[in-house]
């Protein structure tokens, strides 16, 4: 971290309870050795590790923000919520959760029957085996393929084979983005569109109309800072989240060795990934209450 005066937070990080390469304990160890005042765990679809995570942040000394990262319907590209300050231990959440839950339970046996098809060896045993304790998804199985030497890194395993135009892709059950919200909403949090980019709208415009409409259903913030945003695209972000009255979150979106490259804490532009950007949303929850 370039500017050492200033405590840095980080808004999105992955643990083993989905699809992250560090347990929710080794998570928080990581962000307080590198000198992070906060962080918020976004697990994919699941609250599994917030509980070890609040605990490793009360053992060394870090805040750690409850949070989700909610996969919601959207064509043609991906649509992410971010939730925080979720009371994880609300019923109605972790039923509807279960909801999905069974849902990949379904889907990942069809990924590698496709797989097989393909003639590729693979068994769910030896994916279970990677995901461990956490919930099973296509980047274990991206390992799996790599570890057997079918890819050379794991992206390739998405390009060739899961990826959304693969061949042995299966599509994932997913809800409304106004449920996604309401459901975080619900357990008492604050929504923040993930990674904007993702959705491949096909125009600024286009963006706006679908920010508006999530903006009705309860959204309150946008992910403006994150590694793969330009500056360009950073500054759009910034000035539609001025417009519609949304507040900006930033974060790594970290997953260990699932994703080489990306450090916790690292967005393209650290200086505004301070603990304002958590008073701010801490805020918005004393309104909402
Ligand atoms: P799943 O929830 O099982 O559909 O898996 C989605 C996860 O796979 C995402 O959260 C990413 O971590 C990972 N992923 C998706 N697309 C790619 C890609 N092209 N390269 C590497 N990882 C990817
Ligand atoms: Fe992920
Ligand atoms: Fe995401
Ligand atoms: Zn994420």
């Amino acid at each position: 971290m370039k500017d050492k005066s200033t405590v840095y937070v980080d808004l999105h990080v992955h643990s083993t309870a989905s699809d992250g390469s560090f347990s929710p304990r080794e998570v928080v160890i990581k962000a307080k050795s590198r000198g992070l005042q906060a962080i918020a765990l976004t697990d994919h679809d699941t609250v599994d590790g917030l509980e070890e995570a609040l605990a490793a942040g009360k053992e060394v000394g870090l805040e750690v923000i409850p949070g989700i990262e909610i996969s919601a319907e959207h064509e043609p590209g991906s649509m992410h919520i971010l939730g925080y300050f979720i009371d994880f231990r609300n019923r109605r959440l972790a039923e509807r959760l279960q909801v999905l839950q069974r849902a990949r339970a379904e889907r990942n046996p069809q990924i590698i029957a496709k797989l097989r098809r393909l003639g590729i060896d693979i068994t769910l045993e030896e994916v279970a085996a990677v995901s461990g304790s956490g919930q099973m998804g296509r980047p274990h199985i991206a390992r799996v393929l790599l570890n057997k030497g079918y890819v050379a890194d794991l992206h390739e395993a998405f390009e060739r084979y899961i990826g959304n135009s693969g061949p042995a892709y299966v599509r994932k059950f997913r809800f409304p983005p106004q449920e996604a919200i309401g459901l975080i909403n619900d357990s008492g949090g604050v929504a923040s569109l993930a990674h904007p980019f993702t959705l491949q709208y096909s125009s600024i415009q286009h963006f706006k109309m679908i920010l508006g409409q999530l903006r009705d259903w309860g959204l309150v913030g946008l992910e403006v800072y994150y590694p793969e945003h330009s500056a360009d695209m950073q500054e759009t972000f910034i000035r539609l989240a001025e417009e519609w009255g949304l507040l900006c979150t930033g974060g790594s979106d970290f997953h260990g060795a699932n994703k080489p490259g990306i450090e916790l804490g690292q967005v393209r532009q650290q200086r505004f990934m301070t603990y304002k950007l958590v008073e701010k949303l801490k805020a918005k929850l004393g309104r909402k209450i």
